[in-house]
């Protein structure tokens, strides 16, 4: 059994410097224990200083050295009585008071018929041998420790630190151990393993984390937590180890990390004769050290492959200068992706630099010499060479370093590949100055304002500030760009500032003068950047200049106004419409006629108001517009609601495409049904006018042939009564009366239709008809008269449109007109032969009928005024003035024109009319 499981105490206090070095030697009889025995082993008398250490178990009687004094099973080979020990040499342990003992040697000598007991105190020698077994034991356990911690594989090796701390708990009593390593991460420190002895509290378990307790302590001599200094000096300490005593065990490397050996519930200072600090820094060193270089390898493993995975995924690789052979050695991925076909090898310096494009092998080469002469820092980005050409370039970082001085300098350097980003900084480069061209030459600035304690400073302003508005960055800075806004614009930049802080973004639009002091419109849209915080950075904007358009939009919005008030106002009807006829817009007096609001008047089609030959013309005069001849204008019959025909003068005016596509039409309108009745008023008043003053005439014309019958009829009653009646004479009796019948029957038809009212539609008719008519109807007048009618080549065979009975009625005007004129000249010249003259002619376009006279034509002063209503020369009752002016309106209607001019003999009329195709 060994002792050290026991405390150990110093039995007496004092006595060490006169400790003995050996049972034989002489010394004082007061030294050591004297016992008196009876020749029964019973303790009669004791003597000697140190017998006040000894502890005496209860018993009755006379205490018995063997039962009474001694450790219960300390010397076994002591048995019997005094007599029998005589000539040994006696190793005896006595109780000492509580759990103390002392080890004692010595013989018995015969005193009288007592024995006398000598003994010596050799607790120290004791202790000596037990703390020498107990290092050994202890260097043996720290060796195998260490041995299987360093051939352990890794994977198992918590499992043999967590058998070693068990050994270790076993081996010296310890209740609870665990070593403490510090983490990589922010954790602090960690229980790599703890092991509790099974009737110990759970103080510590493997991989619990413990904070920065460790951090503070000295790292070069155990630490011996006493529970009740720890609990005020060091409170975390003192709940790591349970509020209980305990050691902490460091254990350093050469690079000064650092590993603690935990025991908990160990009185280590009581148990310091058997383990000594120096003993436990052993056993700790034995574990901590391979466990650390264990982890590091582990770690360095680790973070290599973490190395190689990320050189491999960023396309970079290390290289070095190999200062003896003069070649550059490149990391294996960098040689595999650089020279794909060759095997790693070193390269000389030639061949390193011919992987680089052409363009930049010199930079290289002077940075490279830079390095290696004067120990200059490389860094250079470059292209690899790529002879065939085609694909994107490939870009590396070249970065080079030297290491380390004298015998260990070193350069190496790492090669990155940056084709990603190199590719894309220049093709933002490239778009950059793109945008800043195109930025240069458009009416737009981009600014950036820098954001101070809520106001927004200008910071920077593209170049195209300068040919904008005349300004620099210096003009505008601090509140002299306020000084430039428009004075009532300001407040619209000071809501577009506030907005733009609250909201992040603005648009607005102001007025900024430039340095000739001409004010420009901007359109201004900016957005606001902020911090990781939320913290507005700057602004970031656009100035666009919009004078021209906004001027532009200014003029057309007032024109607009004003047409608009013009279209509204208007008492013409005014409206717009598709080509199929539907109505897109139409003005008030339109919406009247057509009895609706302007409103209702979009979709309505214009063609429900137009008989189907009104609708057919309409849609014909439309389809002839063109983009060369755009506009049409025709006097348009209406049927419209409640009334029973409407004359609108209805002008139209094409709006086309660019490709001569029609669009829509805009048209203007006046109403012409009040005008065109009193015109057809006018007409028929002067028909009747006409008429009565023909009705003399009539007489006459009826009376004539009337005459003539009777004279034919008389006779041949006269023959009849004589009975003398011949055929012969009677044919051609009845046949003079059939003619004058046939004479009177057309001077009555054409009676009747010249007192019709004309039809509302328009016909086509050949014009020479109504001049035969109205030959028919004046020539005898005229003739017995005295007045000669001529015609000259009546022959045509072109047609025209209107109404028959209108231009005959302009005809006869015409003719009683020559009449009057010519029976009021031969009044004064009797021999005079007055002569109308009636002749046409006509070419593609245009019919010309004309009638002249040998009057003495008209007073040139009243050449012009002939055609106005109720002109007339004629004594009062006699001339109505209306003749030429209601012809001319129908010659006018008709899309002709009445003219009139002086000839050599006398006034000569034209009415001229166009073709009608149809
Ligand atoms: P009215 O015959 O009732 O006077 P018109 O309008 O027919 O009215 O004619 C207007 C005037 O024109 C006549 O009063 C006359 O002075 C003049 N006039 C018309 N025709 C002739 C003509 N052939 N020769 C001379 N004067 C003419």
């Amino acid at each position: 059994m060994i002792h050290g499981e026991r405390f150990f105490g110093r039995l007496l206090g004092g006595f060490g410097e006169q400790a003995p070095e050996s049972p034989g030697l002489q010394w004082r009889t007061d030294a050591g224990i004297q016992l008196v025995l009876d020749p029964q082993g019973r303790v009669i008398d004791a003597h000697g200083l140190q017998r006040f250490g000894l502890g005496l178990a209860t018993g009755e009687g006379t205490p018995r050295l063997l039962l009474d004094y001694l450790v219960p099973g300390s010397t076994q080979a002591l048995e019997g009585v005094p007599a029998d020990w005589t000539g040994h040499s006696l190793d005896l342990d006595f109780q000492g008071p509580g759990l103390n003992v002392l080890n004692t040697r010595g013989w018995v000598q015969p005193q009288g018929d007592h024995w006398l007991l000598q003994l010596l105190d050799i607790s120290d020698l004791r202790r000596h041998s037990q703390q020498a077994g107990s290092r050994e034991q202890c260097m043996q356990l720290a060796l195998s420790i260490t041995q299987q911690l360093r051939q352990c594989s890794a994977a198992r090796l918590p499992e043999v630190i967590h058998e070693a701390l068990r050994c270790v708990a076993q081996q010296w009593r310890v209740p609870c151990v665990a070593l403490a390593v510090r983490s990589d991460t922010a954790l602090g420190w960690r229980l790599y393993s703890a092991y509790h002895a099974f009737d110990a509290p759970l103080l510590w378990t493997s991989g619990q984390t413990v904070g920065e307790v460790l951090d503070d302590l000295d790292a070069t001599a155990p630490r011996h937590i006493n529970a009740d200094l720890e609990r005020s000096r060091t409170p975390l300490l003192n709940s790591l180890f349970g509020n209980a005593d305990g050691l902490l065990v460091p254990y350093r490397d050469q690079r000064g990390q650092s590993v603690w050996l935990l025991l908990g519930f160990y009185p280590a200072a009581q148990q310091r004769r058997l383990m000594s600090d120096s003993d436990w820094l052993l056993v700790c060193a034995a574990m901590a050290g391979p466990l650390q270089d264990r982890l590091r390898d582990q770690q360095h493993t680790a973070q290599q492959e973490r190395m190689v995975a990320l050189q491999e995924l960023l396309g970079t690789g290390w290289w070095e200068w190999l200062q003896p052979s003069r070649q550059i050695q490149l990391a294996a991925q960098l040689s595999a992706s650089l020279l794909p076909e060759l095997e790693p090898a070193a390269l000389t310096r030639e061949a390193w630099l011919a992987l680089f494009h052409p363009a930049d092998r010199d930079e290289i080469s002077s940075g490279f010499n830079a390095l290696l002469e004067h120990g200059k820092a490389l860094l250079l980005c470059a292209r690899v060479h790529q002879p065939q050409g085609g694909q994107p370039a490939r870009w590396y970082r070249i970065q080079g370093q030297v290491l380390g001085a004298g015998a260990g300098r070193r350069i190496v350097g790492y090669m990155l590949d940056i084709s990603d980003i190199k590719n894309q900084q220049l093709q933002a480069a490239a778009a950059h100055a793109r945008l800043d061209n195109l930025i240069a030459s458009s009416p737009a600035v981009i600014y950036v304002q820098r954001y101070d304690e809520g106001a927004l400073l200008p910071a920077f302003f593209s170049d195209s500030l300068q040919p904008l508005l005349g300004w620099s960055l210096d003009d505008c800075a601090g509140g002299a760009l306020i000084e430039k806004i428009h004075p009532d614009d300001r407040e619209q930049y000071f809501e577009r500032t506030r907005q733009l802080l609250r909201q992040g973004s603005s648009r607005s639009r102001y007025r900024l003068r430039d340095r000739s002091g001409e004010y420009h419109w901007l359109l201004d849209e900016a957005k606001l950047l902020r911090d990781d915080l939320g913290l507005p950075v700057e602004a970031v904007g656009l100035w666009l200049d919009i004078t021209e358009t906004t001027e532009a939009a200014d003029r057309v919005k007032h024109s607009e106004e004003r047409y608009r008030i013009l279209v509204e106002d208007s008492p013409a009807m005014i409206c717009r419409y598709l080509p199929d006829l539907t109505l897109t817009f139409g003005n008030r007096p339109l919406a009247t006629y057509l009895e609706c609001t302007p409103e209702q008047l979009p979709g309505i089609s214009l063609g429900d108001w137009l008989s189907s030959e009104q609708r057919q013309l309409f849609a014909r005069r439309i389809a002839s517009l063109s983009p060369e001849f755009p506009v049409s204008t025709a006097e348009i019959s209406l049927q419209l609601p409640g009334r029973e025909h409407a004359w609108w003068v209805w002008s139209d005016r094409g709006v086309f495409d660019a490709q001569g596509q029609l669009l829509e039409i805009q048209a203007v309108g006046r109403d012409n049904t009040e005008v065109r009745r009193s015109q057809q008023q006018l007409t028929h008043g002067a028909k009747m006018a006409t008429l009565g003053e023909m009705a003399t005439g009539l007489a006459h014309e009826i009376n004539q042939p009337l005459n003539v019958m009777r004279m034919a009829i008389v006779n041949v009653l006269k023959r009849l009564g004589n009975g003398d009646v011949q055929i012969d004479y009677l044919t051609e009796k009845l046949t003079r009366i059939d003619s004058q019948i046939q004479r009177a029957a057309r001077v009555v038809d054409h009676m009747r239709v010249f007192g019709r009212r004309s039809e509302i539609e328009q016909q086509v008719f050949n014009p020479v008809q109504a001049l035969e008519g109205t030959l028919a109807l004046l020539g005898e007048g005229l003739r017995s008269k005295g007045v000669e009618v001529r015609t000259e080549e009546l022959v045509c065979s072109v047609q025209v449109r209107g109404h028959a009975d209108q231009l005959e009625q302009v005809l006869i005007n015409l003719l009683v007109n020559g009449r009057d004129a010519l029976l009021s000249k031969r009044e004064t010249d009797h021999d005079f032969q007055p002569l109308i003259t009636l002749s046409a002619e006509a070419d593609s376009s245009h019919v010309r009928l004309w009638v002249q006279d040998n009057g003495d034509g008209i007073d040139p002063r009243l050449l012009e005024r002939i055609f106005e209503p109720f002109f007339t020369t004629k004594p009062v009752g006699i001339g109505t003035g209306l003749g030429l002016s209601v012809s001319y309106g129908i010659i006018d209607n008709m899309g002709g024109r009445l003219s009139v001019s002086n000839s050599a003999t006398g006034a000569r009329f034209c009415v001229e009319l166009p073709v009608s195709e149809g």
